[in-house]
């Protein structure tokens, strides 16, 4: 049976080749016109032999997603709701702004970590997707773009899925991704990576990759966050603050310490001064994401002096605040809103 060329990482493909009796750097050739030059057909890329082209075709496939909707947002963001092979669904968000887009892509089909307040967490756990189904999402949207919006420069792994329980999927993709000779060459500035907090791979994604890490705080106390997270009764606070101390971050980056705000939950004067005591010391800014709103959970977003009441607690301590209010509200593609359309996917 053939499979998609596009789950081969860039050493497995030449390890392949080898096998193949075949030389491992043609898979320079073959990444380049498979995420540089856009190409489908194998039968296109002709600075390979007409007998690689065809034990190519013979062996693989290099199909696109099928694209099932797209939605567009008020604010010009894009929520694209792709059909995989096996019937099941999964959606990327573009979010175009003044100079450059940003792309927000899944790794997974559904979530196992069943966060309290987030309906990708309420639908359960399907699958991983494959190193293939992670990366087409950015090839097929640069793909489909219109060649008016501004530039793709920047993708996050925010969308359906915890990135770092597809450990291996992931940190190929984000390999395939900032390859800037015949990967997609996006800039390890501009990737960045969401976490719930799985603190041991927090330390080894570090030494594995180069990319913005993310971490889903939410609480900065063991009591709330064991309510809202459940990872947090795996990997408490001092874990996973210490994991993030000891993350080789490289020089003058930060960490993203994202918190969602929630009323009467984590969104009071004491929560802010404890959030202030816990990145002490930490190179980090702190992304205040005003809730959003969802049938399935009771959670309420608080009011904006509430917001701002907040966010000012932190200013004064001279931490780095920023207020983000999710794109995509009116169309479901806002943070925690993705989730599988499961009709036929069962
Ligand atoms: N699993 C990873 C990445 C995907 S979740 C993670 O949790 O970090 C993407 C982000 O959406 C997370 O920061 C999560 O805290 C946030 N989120 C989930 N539900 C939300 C909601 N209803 N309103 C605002 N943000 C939400
Ligand atoms: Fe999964 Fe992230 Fe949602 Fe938690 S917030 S359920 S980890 S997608």
């Amino acid at each position: 049976m053939k499979t998609d060329i596009k789950n081969y990482s860039m050493k497995s493909l030449g390890l392949w080749l080898e096998s193949e009796g075949i030389r491992a750097y043609r898979a320079i050739q073959i990444f380049n016109w498979i995420y540089r030059k856009q190409a489908d057909d194998f039968a296109s890329m002709s600075d390979l032999s007409k007998e690689l082209r065809q034990v190519l075709e013979a062996h693989f496939f290099n199909d696109r997603l099928r694209l099932e909707t797209t939605a567009i947002s008020q604010d010009g963001s894009v929520k694209y709701l792709f059909r995989l092979a096996d019937g099941h669904t999964i959606e990327s968000v573009l979010m175009p702004e003044k100079d450059h887009s940003t792309l927000c892509i899944s790794s997974q089909v559904g979530c196992a970590q069943g966060c309290a307040f987030c309906l990708t967490g309420a639908g359960g756990f399907v699958r991983n997707l494959t190193l293939g189904e992670i990366l087409s999402q950015v090839r097929d949207i640069q793909w489909r773009m219109d060649r008016e919006a501004p530039r793709l420069s920047n993708i996050v792994m925010m969308g359906m899925g915890e990135p770092l329980a597809n450990y291996a999927a992931v940190v190929q993709a984000i390999e395939v991704l900032t390859n800037a000779r015949c990967g997609l060459g996006f800039s390890t500035r501009k990737v960045t990576l969401s976490t719930v907090g799985l603190a041991p791979r927090i330390l080894q994604l570090g030494q594995d990759v180069m990319v913005n890490l993310a971490v889903s705080l939410n609480a900065a106390d063991d009591e709330i966050r064991n309510r809202l997270m459940p990872i947090n009764r795996t990997y408490p606070l001092d874990v996973l603050m210490s994991a993030c101390r000891d993350y080789a971050l490289p020089k003058r980056r930060r960490i993203t310490f994202e918190y969602i705000l929630m009323e009467g939950v984590n969104d009071a004067v004491s929560d802010a001064l404890r959030l202030v005591k816990l990145l002490h010391g930490i190179r980090a800014k702190v992304n205040l994401i005003p809730y959003n709103e969802h049938e399935k959970s009771a959670f309420r977003r608080p009011s904006l002096p509430a917001i701002e009441r907040f966010q000012s607690v932190l200013m004064d301590k001279g931490m780095t605040a920023i207020i983000r209010n999710s794109k995509g509200q009116d169309i479901g593609a806002a943070c925690g809103q993705l989730r599988a359309d499961r009709d036929l996917a069962g």
